[in-house]
Parts: C-alpha cells; sequence; structure tokens
C-alpha cells in the first residue's frame, strides 16, 4: 500500500496526505502490507485506508527512538535546544493552522472552526508552552549532612515513551503527550486511535521540517489490540501515557506489569458533575454547563454530563438548559458556522442512543433530544439531549456516555449535592455554580475530582495540572507535573 494518498479537502481542493507509518523520519508500508480502513462521520462513507503497524514494525520503531534518545536527543542535546525545536514545531503548526484544522475536520467530523480555533490553538499553546518549560525543571541541592558532604538531585528523561491517544481530541491529545516528552527529553512511539490518525501523521512531515530528529517521534497507526498492545508490552519502552477507556486503560496497565514494569500514566474516563445551587446566577450557569456538555458533541472526558439543581430553581435551570440544546449550531463539519458536529462512529451512535433508551425504560424523561438528528443522511448525529428525573440508580447516570446526553435532577441541602456528585467511580472534574464564597470553598475541597470549575465550566491552560481521581486517572498532564512525568529523578550524595 502506498504511503500517501490525494483526499478532497473543503475550501483547499486535493490535498496529498500521509497514509504510511513515520519510523525513523521515513514514510514506510507496515512489513505485514496489512491496512485499515476508517470512514467520514458526516457522510458514513468510507475516508482513508492506513497502513496497519505490525509487532516488527513497533520493534523497528522502538529500535529508532532508542538509538535517538542515546544518540540525537535525551542528555545529548541541551533544553534549550530541545525547547527551540518545539518553539519552530508550533511555528509550523501556526502556519498550517488552517488545513491541519480542516484535516481533523475532516477526519473527526468536528466542525471546521472549532477544529482551526480550539484544537489547533490549543495544540499550538501546548507545545509553545512546553518549548518554553524545556529548561525550567531544576533538581534541587541538598545539606543534611556534615558541610562537606551535600546531596543534589537530577532530573532525567524517563526515555524511549510508549503513547496511545484517543479519537475525541486527536491533534490536541498528540500535543499534549508530545510537548511534554520532548521537552523532557523522551523520544515517543505515538499510536494515533485507528479511528482518527490523520493530523498525528501530518504532525511528523512538521517534526522533521522543524528538524526533529530521526526517531525523536515514531508514529503507528494502528489498532489498539494490535499495534497498541505490542506498544504496552515491549520491553524496551520504558513509559507508556495513555488516553481513552476505564477498561483500556486497565489492559494495558496489566500489560506494562507484565512485560518490564514499564512506568505508567493513564488519562481515562469522567462522569462529571455539575451542582447548582439556588444563589447561582441561572442563565449564567445555564450557558456554561451547556457548553460543558455540547462542545465537541459531548465527546469528551469532563463533558459536564450531570447536573444537580438545587429545588428553588430547578425549573427555571432546565428551561434555561432547553433554549441552548435547541439553539446549538449542528451542521455539516465543513460549515464555518458548525459548532455541533455528528458523533464519531455508528457504533459510538447506537451506544448514545442506547443509553437514552435504558434512560427512558428506568423512568427519565426526555426534555429535549433523544433522536438522530433528522438531517443525519448517513452521518451519525445525536441530538443534544436532556434527560430529567433520574437518580443515581440508572445507567445512564452512573456510567459514561461520551456524547451529548446531560442527565438531570434535584437536590435540597448541600449535603446531599456532595453526595450525588461524589456518587460515581469517576473523578475527572467538577462544577459548582453559587454566589457564595464559602460555599464555594468547602465543595471544591470535598468533591472528589482533578479539576474544580466554581462558576464555569471547560477552561483549560497548557500550564494547568489536569487529571483524574479515582478511576478516571493515575498522574497529572499539563504544567510542571505534566513534564515532570516524562522524568525520573536521581538523588547524588557527595563526599568532598
Ligand atoms: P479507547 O480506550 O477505546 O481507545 C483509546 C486508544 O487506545 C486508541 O488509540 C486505541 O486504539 C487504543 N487501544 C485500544 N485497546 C488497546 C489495547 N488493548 N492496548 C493498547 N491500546 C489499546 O478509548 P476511545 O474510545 O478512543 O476514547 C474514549 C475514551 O477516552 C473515553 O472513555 C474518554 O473519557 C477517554 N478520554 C479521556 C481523556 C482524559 O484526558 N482523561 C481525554 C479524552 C478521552
Amino acid at each position: 500500500m502506498p504511503t500517501h494518498a490525494t483526499i478532497e479537502v473543503p475550501s483547499f481542493g486535493e490535498v496529498k496526505v500521509p497514509t504510511g507509518l513515520f519510523i525513523n523520519n521515513e514514510w514506510v508500508e507496515s512489513q505485514s502490507g496489512e491496512t485499515f480502513s476508517t470512514v467520514n462521520p458526516a457522510t458514513g462513507k468510507p475516508f482513508l485506508d492506513f497502513a496497519h503497524a505490525s509487532k516488527e514494525d513497533v520493534d523497528a520503531a522502538v529500535k529508532s527512538s532508542r538509538k535517538a534518545f542515546k544518540t540525537t536527543w535525551g542528555d545529548n542535546v541541551t533544553a534549550v535546544e530541545r525547547g527551540a525545536l518545539l518553539d519552530k514545531l508550533a511555528d509550523l503548526l501556526e502556519r498550517d493552522a488552517a488545513k491541519i484544522g480542516a484535516l481533523e475536520s475532516l477526519n473527526s467530523g468536528k466542525g471546521v472552526r472549532i477544529a482551526r480555533e480550539f484544537d489547533v490553538g490549543d495544540s499550538i499553546a501546548t507545545l509553545r508552552y512546553y518549548a518554553g518549560l524545556a529548561d525550567k525543571l531544576h533538581g534541587q541541592t541538598l545539606n543534611h549532612y556534615a558541610k562537606e558532604k551535600f546531596v543534589y538531585t537530577i532530573h532525567q528523561p524517563i526515555g524511549v515513551c510508549g503513547q496511545i491517544i484517543p479519537w475525541n481530541y486527536p491533534l490536541q491529545m498528540w500535543a499534549w503527550k508530545v510537548g511534554p516528552a520532548l521537552a523532557a527529553g523522551c523520544t515517543v512511539v505515538m499510536k494515533p486511535s485507528e479511528l482518527t490518525p490523520l493530523t498525528a501523521l501530518v504532525m511528523c512531515d512538521l517534526a522533521k521540517e522543524a528538524g526533529i530528529p530521526a526517531g525523536v517521534i515514531n508514529t503507528l497507526p494502528g489498532l489498539g489490540a494490535t499495534t497498541g498492545d505490542a506498544i504496552s508490552r515491549h520491553p524496551d519502552i520504558d513509559k507508556i501515557a495513555f488516553t481513552g477507556s476505564v477498561a483500556t486503560g486497565r489492559r494495558i496497565s496489566v500489560a506494562a506489569a507484565e512485560s518490564n514494569l514499564k512506568k505508567v500514566t493513564l488519562e481515562l474516563g469522567g462522569k462529571s458533575p455539575s451542582l447548582v445551587f439556588d444563589s447561582a446566577d441561572v442563565e449564567e450557569a445555564a450557558s456554561w454547563i451547556a457548553m460543558g456538555i455540547w462542545f465537541n458533541s459531548g465527546q469528551d472526558c469532563c463533558a459536564s454530563s450531570r447536573v444537580y439543581v438545587q429545588e428553588g430553581i430547578y425549573d427555571k435551570f432546565i428551561a434555561a438548559l432547553k433554549s441552548r440544546a435547541e439553539a446549538c449550531k449542528i451542521g455539516q463539519p465543513s460549515d464555518e458556522a458548525t459548532s455541533f458536529g455528528p458523533l464519531i462512529s455508528e457504533t459510538q451512535r447506537d451506544k448514545v442512543l442506547n443509553y437514552i433508551e435504558s434512560g427512558k425504560q428506568e423512568g427519565a424523561s426526555i426534555i429535549t433530544g433523544g433522536r438522530k438528528w433528522p438531517e443525519s443522511n448517513g452521518g451519525y448525529w445525536v441530538e443534544p439531549t436532556i434527560l430529567a428525573d433520574t437518580h443515581i440508580g440508572m445507567k445512564c447516570v452512573q456510567e459514561e456516555i461520551f456524547g451529548p446526553v446531560i442527565v438531570t435532577s434535584k437536590f435540597k441541602t448541600e449535603e446531599e449535592a456532595v453526595e450525588l456528585a461524589n456518587n460515581t467511580i469517576y473523578g475527572l472534574a467538577a462544577s459548582i455554580f453559587s454566589n457564595d464564597a464559602r460555599q464555594q470553598t468547602r465543595l471544591a475541597a470535598s468533591i472528589d475530582a482533578g479539576t474544580i470549575w466554581l462558576n464555569q465550566y471547560g477552561i483549560l491552560h497548557p500550564g494547568v495540572p489536569f487529571g483524574g481521581f479515582k478511576h478516571s486517572g493515575i498522574g497529572r498532564e499539563l504544567g510542571t507535573y505534566g513534564m515532570e512525568a516524562y522524568q525520573q529523578v536521581k538523588a547524588v550524595h557527595q563526599n568532598l
């Protein structure tokens, strides 16, 4: 199978894109000759075929990454040089933002403006943040002994890192992984999702153009159970950084432990609650929560998928949320005005519809939505949906739907609200809407989540740590914590 294909991209005409494996700065075919197919989520029609990386390809990529780590990267280049290369990569992404945004939109179904402004924009910001941070994390000097004896610590890159990412924010997840790993001095073997491999591959050409040495970023499109598993089990990979579902995170942890006890960081699912108190500004809360659940059509690990509303404002809040659901700009991904595109796949669409159906069976009522978008044609849209009269025993309240469905119910007291919020295996994010600062502070401390938003939702910044409590993950991405996750600390005891 050729390593490139030509596709028609709205506003850009014919564009030649990579579809092969990127190993040692070269485009190659899979050694097995196998391929896999992707589908355009807006039409349900075939999109592109990609090379499927085999176990032998994983070996070749790991060898190349190990060699780069020992010779041209890691401690062989200064942190300033690594930062400069990341900065150059950010420049190139900025240069190609419109085209890469259009490719992301085509592969993932998200609106083209959102892909360009949010997905590409945040990816540039993340690369720039880590370009700047590369030379700013230091060790310590400790003086616990006599004066001629002291200890210093050095931060060293962990080594070769396997990185496995999902389909909901393909480019952004790529930047969240590659930025801190390269800044820290690690080399990477990246596996994008089999549903959305395109932009991770396009970034390989930019990395080469930026001057990042061969082997620093190897990229292997492929399926989870084969390519992903081979990466997780590889004896010469030192760490796995994974974003995706809890079930896969668990499998990867086992594979990593059984092979060579590689280090693992996991960013997993969520079922994030919003608590809206009587004192809140109802219209403002409804706007933030609507954005929290319907951004990216609900395919968001920190989606505001549960809302608990104090009884005094419940009816008013539900009416305000309903009006925002009905105002979502549902449309074709290529339309600049679209903010609500199709779900990624037929499987995902059916899974979401099944959750809505199970909610109805268990007694929930539908305030709005609940169906396929009538203009879907072959695409995978599900309408923005509000389920009311839900309770904690329901499947749609406990499990991550990963679609545009928010479940709602009422509470009376703050204690009850905290109990409802924490009644889940997840702990990724939560929001509190209240104009009582003491209440906000109490709740921020007592809710089990890695991120708490007060009177807002969904705000992220490359400098702010992100990650989960409970089953939502292990470790943190972004900020200094995100880069430290790619380093190990060595204590050196001096005796002068
Ligand atoms: P997924 O777990 O099915 O797949 C994620 C990645 O893992 C893909 O690249 C897939 O090919 C790979 N994979 C699958 N099986 C594997 C295996 N046995 N070994 C190694 N790799 C394997 O998840 P998804 O459906 O792509 O993404 C949706 C999930 O990701 C949701 O649960 C969502 O909450 C979560 N997510 C979390 C965050 C976060 O930062 N916490 C961000 C985005 C998505």
